[in-house]
């Protein structure tokens, strides 16, 4: 059971970040459906709702969106649903029900990288960057791979591109968790193609992308290009699927999402 001694609603993100810092087992709360699922034991509870990070600020040539905002405003937001062909809204909207998308976090979900995570494979495939509060602004790709110590995620930055994407996940069931989640996306010739719920988190296949630019996108290059995606990365196993499971899979999403987008 998760409990929490002491709770705080700080008035700044500089407030907020130097009470986290204070003791090891203090920590910020996201809208807490992952936190309260375990067994912290948190001294101090740091509750960002008084900081104004809820929102989607479409700019000229970027889109922020606040370490707040919910799950379910990514999925209903016009701005997100217009550009990067509605990427942002499709990788949500299988995740749990209405309920739990109207508590959960994009700060929650990004600064946890989740393995599993669907939101996170779709902003992959993007031009996308974390901004934390005493590290700064730093690619998504990095952040993935080597996370932060005891920071706050402030917001997500994406670029604003003309590209066309595709979000391809499977699922056993509509409100489980997916056995793989892949993303793709083109900006003029540039690919980037994400594979997430490896179950590890998600990576890009970079060498897929560079096959697929250099290529004239036939049926039988398309389907290289996924093989070379599935050999690249790597695949495990866990309750969800094998890794020989999760690699026949691969080639069939990766093939289906570049045929999408083309
Ligand atoms: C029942 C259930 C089913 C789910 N199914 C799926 C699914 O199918 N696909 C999927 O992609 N996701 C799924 N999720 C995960 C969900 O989408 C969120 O990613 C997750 O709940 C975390 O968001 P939160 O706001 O609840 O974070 P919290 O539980 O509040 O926090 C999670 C962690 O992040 C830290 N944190 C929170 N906000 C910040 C911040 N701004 N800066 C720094 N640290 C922060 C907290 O201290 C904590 O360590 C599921 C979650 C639940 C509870």
């Amino acid at each position: 059971m998760l409990t929490i001694k002491d709770y705080v609603l700080p008035k700044t993100l500089e407030e907020a970040y130097s009470i986290l810092n204070l003791n090891k087992n203090n920590a910020i709360l996201g809208g807490c459906a992952f936190l309260r699922l375990g067994s912290k034991q948190i001294e101090t509870a740091i509750d960002l709702s008084d900081l104004a990070l809820k929102y989607i600020n479409e700019k000229d040539n970027q889109i922020e969106i606040g370490a707040m905002t919910t799950l379910r405003e990514i999925e209903t937001s016009p701005v997100l649903q217009k550009n990067f062909s509605g990427i942002l809204p499709e990788s949500v909207k299988n995740i749990g029900g209405v309920q739990l998308r109207n508590i959960v976090t994009v700060g929650g979900t990004v600064y946890s990288r989740y393995g599993f995570s669907d939101l996170n494979t779709a902003l992959l495939s993007l031009d996308t960057d974390v901004v934390l509060h005493r590290k700064g602004r730093i690619s998504l790709e990095e952040f993935l791979e080597k996370g932060a110590q005891k920071d706050i995620l402030e917001k997500i930055i994406i670029r604003k591109t003309k590209c066309q994407a595709s979000f391809k996940m499977m699922r056993n069931s509509a409100a489980d968790y997916a056995i793989l989640n892949v993303a793709v996306s083109k900006n003029d010739n540039d690919w980037k193609i994400a594979v997430g719920a490896r179950p590890q988190r998600a990576k890009i296949a970079k060498e897929a992308g560079k096959y697929l630019a250099g290529s004239k996108k036939t049926n039988e290059e398309i389907e290289e290009a996924a093989v070379i995606a599935t050999k690249e990365l790597a695949f495990g196993s866990n309750t969800r699927g094998s890794k020989a499971y999760r690699e026949s899979i691969c080639k069939v999403l990766v093939k289906r999402a570049i045929m999408e987008v083309i």
